[in-house]
């Protein structure tokens, strides 16, 4: 049996935001069993709380978006991969603004902050969040299919006719060690092309060659950590968007997917009700 874990101590980090551009303070604490992943506004009067779930999601453009009609919090993807890639169950996320950090654009400062906490177990059993049946969504020519499983594992095709890019195919079963030595560390890119769409948003304030990877149609703009880094990234956000379902056995198929899709997926895995929320035994 696995029991639940938590952080042991708290941990603070204060970083820039991606899309916002400004800086926040953040705090991991500790939580009792059973609380889950929760967001806190420490910046808003009565610091209202923000649980992780999928019906908390409002936004899914460039990033996974959170609120509870009061508040947000963008960009929590990244964090929430860390949170389930490392094994947390339950943690309070205070923030004083409403964006997560974004660190270096990878996964890697939230686990190298809960390595400085370091976890510790929990007198209750870990639930898992099962599939009976396969469930599958698509939309446009982005397709995701999710097959019952005894773990999570997650098989991504990225497909663009970017000129650099190109096709690029990763498949990891989701552990501990394989999420902090080969997917944590991979960066969010960004094409050349849609940085002046993205600033017309209001998105990407942040973004500079510090945190992103930045992909012209004539090279990268700055050095890759993996060669096939892209894919490895869309694997973590699958890792963190599935996360809001708690901790998901499920073999993945994506094609194409981004946040809206992931989305999607989960809201169809909830609607068809045909999960079983059980006591694990990884
Ligand atoms: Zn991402």
């Amino acid at each position: 049996m696995t029991e639940q874990q938590t952080l042991r101590v708290p941990v603070a980090y204060t970083g820039k935001t991606l899309h916002s551009g400004i800086p926040v303070y953040m705090r991991l604490l500790p939580a009792p069993a059973d609380t889950g992943i929760v967001f806190r506004r420490t910046d808003l009067p009565g610091k209202p709380e923000i649980p992780a779930t999928v019906e908390s999601i409002v936004s899914t453009n460039r990033n996974t978006t959170l609120g509870n009609g009061v508040a947000q919090v963008m960009t929590v993807e990244h964090l929430i991969a860390a949170l389930r890639g490392m094994g947390v169950d339950n943690v309070i996320i205070e923030l004083d603004a409403g964006e997560i950090p974004l660190g270096d654009g990878s996964a890697q400062t939230f686990v190298d902050m809960l390595r400085e906490a370091g976890l510790c177990q929990q007198a209750a059993p870990r639930r898992y969040f099962r599939l009976r049946k396969p469930i599958w969504v698509s939309k446009g020519d982005s397709h995701m299919v999710a097959l019952p499983a005894e773990q999570l594992k997650i098989t991504y095709t990225f497909v663009t006719d970017h000129p650099v890019v190109g096709i690029q195919f990763g498949e990891y079963v989701i552990t501990e060690p394989v999420f902090a030595e080969q997917l944590a560390g991979a960066r969010t890119l960004i094409f050349g092309r849609d940085i002046e769409l993205l600033h017309r948003q209001g998105l990407g304030k942040g973004g500079d060659l510090d945190c992103v990877v930045i992909v012209d149609d004539d090279g990268y703009r700055n050095p890759l950590r993996y060669r096939d880094e892209i894919v490895r990234h869309k694997i973590l956000d699958v890792v963190g968007d599935m996360g809001l379902l708690g901790f998901l056995q499920a073999h993945i198929f994506a094609v194409r997917s981004g946040h809206g899709l992931n989305r999607g997926l989960m809201q169809e895995m909830l609607r068809q009700s045909n999960v079983t929320i059980g006591v694990g035994n990884r």
